[in-house]
């Protein structure tokens, strides 16, 4: 029953990430004023924004001018809840009392970092930019939610001292070619987010997930060996996996090393 209650709450964060990114490059308020189609500007009633059923009742066209309207909003939405439930689970998987408050807001912690994820990730596929008005409250989020869950101070800024060390070393050596100013402030949020070790985690899996999928689109003839690929959409795939099985990964590697 509660899975069914998350995932109509993730349905809902996600049909929000949609307005969020929508509005992130415009002077548009990103929280207030109703929704409009994007090509007829239309405001959309109520009914029209349904996660999931309005997209799908009105066959992803707009009511108004039947423009197609972008398969991301479906996307995001289904995404969303499908993440929102594994943080679920994942958290109840590593054994704790649901009455455990410190429990539930990690639960709800990891939700709010899954979410600024997801936009980073649309964004960052969509635009080739990650924006400082997603990662620096994300920063200030993850810093204020995880002090208060008990986790050390030292643990945060050395996770984030890794990953952004480490994405300076490419940004110094390539003169700012492979790497840009938002992947920097990316490293700090992800270490503030995960912690040390599951940055570790978070980074190793971003680089092979992105390794792969490059050479897919090489062998495939999509794309060309110089030209760039989306970093922060790898990224924020490492940093939610991350998210949710860091602590496993880190202790299946302690233990295959031994
Ligand atoms: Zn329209």
């Amino acid at each position: 029953m509660i899975y069914i209650g998350v995932f109509i709450l993730g349905l809902l964060v996600g049909s929000f990430l949609n307005v969020v990114i929508c509005r992130l490059g415009t002077k548009e308020s990103i929280v207030w004023g109703r929704s409009h189609c994007p090509h007829c500007e239309k405001k959309l009633s109520a009914g029209e924004l349904i996660p999931v059923l309005s997209y799908l009742i009105q066959r992803g066209k707009c009511r108004h001018c039947q423009k197609k309207i972008s398969i991301q909003y479906l996307f995001v939405e289904i995404a969303t809840a499908l993440i929102f439930i594994l943080i679920l689970w994942t958290a109840q998987m590593r054994g704790g009392v649901m009455a455990d408050w410190k429990l539930i807001l990690a639960i709800v912690r990891d939700w709010i970092f899954a979410s600024f994820l997801a936009v980073i990730f649309i964004y960052d596929l969509k635009k080739q930019l990650i924006l400082d008005r997603v990662t620096v409250p994300a920063m200030i989020i993850a810093l204020i939610i995880n002090l208060v869950l008990g986790i050390s101070i030292f643990n945060l800024l050395f996770g984030a001292l890794i990953a952004f060390g480490f994405f300076f070393l490419q940004f110094a050596i390539s003169r700012g070619k492979w790497i840009g100013g938002g992947d920097l402030r990316f490293g700090i949020m992800m270490g503030l987010m995960l912690g040390w070790s599951s940055t570790l985690v978070a980074l190793f899996l971003a680089y092979v997930i992105g390794a792969i999928f490059s050479l897919g689109l090489i062998a495939g003839k999509k794309e060309k060996m110089d030209s760039h690929i989306a970093f922060g959409t790898f990224l924020s795939i490492g940093t939610i996996i991350a998210l949710l099985f860091g602590p496993q990964i880190v202790n299946w590697y302690l233990n295959l090393s031994l």
